[in-house]
C-alpha cells in the first residue's frame, strides 16, 4: 500500500525518523527505518539506515581495536595478538586471510613470519622468503603507504614471475590490502590482508587496516626492546660474573689469590665443624724456583709456574681448592681429607711435579717441590694458625733436602 502523502502523513514520518535518529544519537538500538515509498523521505530513511549500519561496524571496530591495544599493554607476545587479531576482526572487515612478513635484516627479503588463511592449505607458511628489489612490494615499503589489489588473477597474469602471487591465488585468495609495518618511521615488515573476492578492498578499509597495523607494530618494537633488555642483562650478568671471578684469580695462573684462597679454607674448616669432618691443608713451594728465572729467564719462570698450577690442578678432586698463596708458595685445600690421605694426596702431587721434566720454551727442565702437610679439624685452630703449622712442615721438607712431603 503506497504510503499516505498528505501533510499530516509526510509529518508522521518525519517525527518518526527524528526519534530514530534521537535513539541513534543517544546510543540506542535502532529498528530499520525503510520505507516503502519511492518518495525522497524514503529515499532519506535508507540513507539513515545505511549510516546506522556504518555506525555499527565502526563501534565494532573501535571496540576490538581497544581490546588490541589492551592486550597490546599486557604484553601478548606478536603470535597471540595476530590470532587474536584474526578472531576479532572477521566479522567486521574483509578477510579470509591474514599473513605477517618481516624484512630482512638486510633489507633484500622478505620473509614470512605468520599466516592463518581459511581459504585452503596455506602456501606461504613460515619461512617462506622472497626478493624485494624492483617488486611493487618494495614500493609499499619504502613510501610507508598501503596497497589495494582488487584481482590478483589479473595481477598475476600481468607479474608471471610473482611467486608469492601465484601461490596465494592458489590459495584461493582474489583481493589483497598490504599494510606496511613501521617501527619508529622505519618500514620492518608488512601485514597482508587477503579475501577470496575481488574488490573487496577500498579506501574505507584504510583506517581500520593501519590501527590494525600500528598496534602489531607496537608489539613488535615492545618485544624487540624486551629482547635488547635481555641481551643487555645477559651481557651485563656475564660481564659481573667474569669481574666476580676476576677479582678472586691470580691473573697469571688461574688459581684462586691469597684471600680467596683464605677465604676457602675458612669455609672448609666451618663445613667440617658442621660434621665433624677433616680437612687436608698443603702448603706447596717450587724448590729453586730462583734458579730457574736466573738461568732460563722471568719468561720462563711465569711458564713454570702456570705448568706446576695446570699439574697440581688436574691431580686434585673437583671441591679441592688451589691457591696462589705468595710468589711460587701455593695452598691447597682438602676437605674431608684426613692424615694419611693427605700425606698420599700430597705424595701424587710431588710425583706429579718431579716426574716429567716441564716444558719451558727452551731447554726442558726437571722441576720439583716441597710440601708440608697437616689434616687439621676446626677445633684445632684457626685458619691462619693451620696455615702456619703447614709452612713449618714445608719448611722441614726443604730443610730434609726439598722434593718431599712433611707432615706437620
Ligand atoms: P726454595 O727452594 O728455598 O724455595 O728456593 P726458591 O729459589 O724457590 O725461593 P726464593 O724465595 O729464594 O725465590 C723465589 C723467587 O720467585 C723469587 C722471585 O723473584 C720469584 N718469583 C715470585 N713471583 C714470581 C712470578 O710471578 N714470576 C716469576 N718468574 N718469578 C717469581
Ligand atoms: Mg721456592
Ligand atoms: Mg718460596
Amino acid at each position: 500500500m503506497p504510503a499516505e502523502t498528505t501533510a499530516a502523513a509526510v509529518e508522521t514520518r518525519v517525527a518518526q525518523c527524528t526519534d530514530w535518529v534521537r535513539r541513534l544519537r543517544r546510543g540506542c538500538a535502532v529498528p530499520r527505518l525503510a520505507q516503502e515509498a519511492g518518495d525522497p523521505l524514503a529515499a532519506l530513511a535508507r540513507e539513515l539506515d545505511l549510516l546506522a549500519a556504518q555506525i555499527s561496524r565502526r563501534e565494532k571496530e573501535f571496540e576490538r581495536l581497544f581490546d588490541v591495544v589492551h592486550m597490546v599493554d599486557q604484553g601478548v607476545g606478536l603470535d597471540d595478538v595476530l590470532n587474536r587479531i584474526f578472531d576479532w576482526f572477521v566479522d567486521i572487515i574483509p578477510y579470509d586471510r591474514i599473513g605477517c612478513a618481516f624484512l630482512t635484516a638486510d633489507g633484500t627479503h622478505l620473509t614470512a613470519h605468520w599466516a592463518r588463511s581459511v581459504l585452503g592449505p596455506v602456501q606461504i607458511s613460515s619461512g617462506y622468503s622472497q626478493p624485494i628489489g624492483g617488486s611493487s612490494l618494495g614500493a609499499v615499503l619504502l613510501r610507508g603507504e598501503p596497497r589495494i589489489l582488487n584481482d590478483l588473477e589479473q595481477y598475476l597474469a600481468d607479474h608471471p614471475d610473482s611467486d608469492s602471487t601465484r601461490r596465494i591465488v592458489r590459495e584461493g585468495g582474489r583481493s589483497s590490502f598490504t599494510c606496511p609495518l613501521i617501527v619508529g618511521e622505519r618500514p620492518i615488515g608488512v601485514l597482508f590482508f587477503t579475501s577470496r573476492e575481488t574488490n573487496t578492498y577500498r579506501e574505507v578499509h584504510q583506517a581500520i587496516f593501519r590501527q590494525i597495523a600500528a598496534q602489531v607494530s607496537i608489539v613488535i618494537e615492545k618485544s624487540r626492546l624486551y629482547q635488547d633488555i635481555v641481551d643487555h642483562n645477559r651481557r651485563l650478568q656475564e660481564e659481573r660474573g667474569r669481574l666476580a671471578e676476576q677479582a678472586i684469580r691470580d691473573p697469571l695462573t688461574g688459581a684462586l689469590n691469597r684471600g680467596a684462597i683464605m677465604h676457602g679454607l675458612e669455609e672448609a674448616l666451618c663445613a667440617a665443624g658442621c660434621c665433624g669432618d677433616t680437612v687436608g691443608i698443603v702448603m706447596a713451594d717450587i724448590d729453586h724456583f730462583k734458579a730457574i728465572n736466573d738461568e732460563c729467564g722471568h719468561a720462563a719462570g711465569d711458564a713454570a709456574l702456570e705448568e706446576f698450577t695446570r699439574r697440581i690442578g688436574s691431580a686434585l678432586r673437583e671441591h679441592d681448592l688451589i691457591g696462589r698463596y705468595g710468589g711460587e708458595e701455593f695452598l691447597l685445600v682438602l676437605p674431608g681429607t684426613g692424615g694419611e690421605a693427605v700425606r698420599a694426596v700430597a705424595e701424587r702431587l710431588r710425583r706429579a711435579v718431579a716426574s716429567t721434566p716441564f716444558d719451558l720454551g727452551g731447554p726442558i727442565r726437571t722441576v720439583t717441590a716441597s710440601f708440608g702437610v697437616v689434616a687439621a679439624q676446626p677445633c684445632d685452630g684457626s685458619a691462619a694458625t693451620l696455615v702456619a703449622a703447614a709452612d713449618r712442615a714445608l719448611y722441614v721438607a726443604k730443610n730434609g733436602g726439598r722434593d718431599k712431603v712433611v707432615v706437620g
